[in-house]
């Protein structure tokens, strides 16, 4: 299966693409030295998960164990930040070292695990998963359904026609992700250069408005998975 593979994706491209298609576009295909304030926050980000993942240990979850599995012929893989498989079913778990938003988890938060819970069944570890983001201040639990799925699988779709195929993706606006984007100006040239706004459909413009994902509800999770961690918020 693998030689077959003509495409490869992970789940930190789907975070970033889903953050902003055409900021993933201008970072894959542009080359860029990372400022230093972006250093400090990786590096602080490390240290972050360097620190959780003790705990995660001692709870009983793998730790950056890395997943692998084929849709077509597109071969997904990357390492979760805490996995724990329970017979048929796993709960994979997303950590994020910012507050979490108001109501639920990003989309592009939620989204990447959901590639993790979707390379678990495609592999044939699991039949099904939870998903868990974990912010700073508080953490929510998805089950991994068919909406999910749905979603990964067009993201997949699209990041392919922006990594392979060069497509122009979507520009996903807004106030404070642009003010801080590195690719501000060329993405402002970019427009000039394009067609006028809606004479083509870009990758990633559905993602428009699917800001935040509301979590599942209790009796949604409730179902034979692992049990959730005591000291989920
Ligand atoms: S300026 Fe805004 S829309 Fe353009 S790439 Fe950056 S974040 Fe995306």
């Amino acid at each position: 299966m693998e030689s077959s593979a003509k495409y490869k994706v992970t789940p930190s491209e789907v975070h970033k693409f889903v953050y902003c298609p055409r900021q993933y576009f201008f970072e894959h295909h542009l080359s860029r030295t990372m400022s230093l304030r972006e250093q400090v926050r990786l590096f602080l980000g490390k240290l972050f998960h360097i620190i959780k993942s003790l705990t995660s240990k001692m709870r009983g979850y793998s730790v950056e164990e890395k997943v692998v599995a084929f849709v077509g012929n597109i071969k997904i893989v990357g390492r979760a930040d805490a996995l724990k498989l329970e017979g048929e079913a796993a709960e994979v778990i997303e950590r994020k070292s910012g507050k979490a938003p108001r109501k639920g988890a990003w989309a592009s938060d939620v989204l990447q695990a959901a590639i993790y819970a979707l390379t678990l069944i495609r592999s044939g570890s699991v039949s099904k998963a939870r998903i868990k983001i974990e912010y700073r201040n508080k953490a929510h639990s998805y089950v991994f359904n068919e909406d999910l799925a749905a979603m990964a699988l067009r993201v997949i779709d699209d990041l392919i026609l922006v990594k392979y195929h060069g497509l122009v993706p979507y520009p996903r606006r807004g106030p404070r992700r642009c003010t801080k984007c590195p690719f501000r100006s060329a993405c402002e040239e970019l427009d000039k250069s394009l067609e006028a706004p809606g004479e083509v459909l870009e990758p990633g413009s559905w993602l428009e408005g699917i800001g935040l994902i509301p979590p599942n509800s209790p009796e949604a999770l409730g179902h034979s998975l692992p049990r959730q961690s005591s000291h989920e918020g």
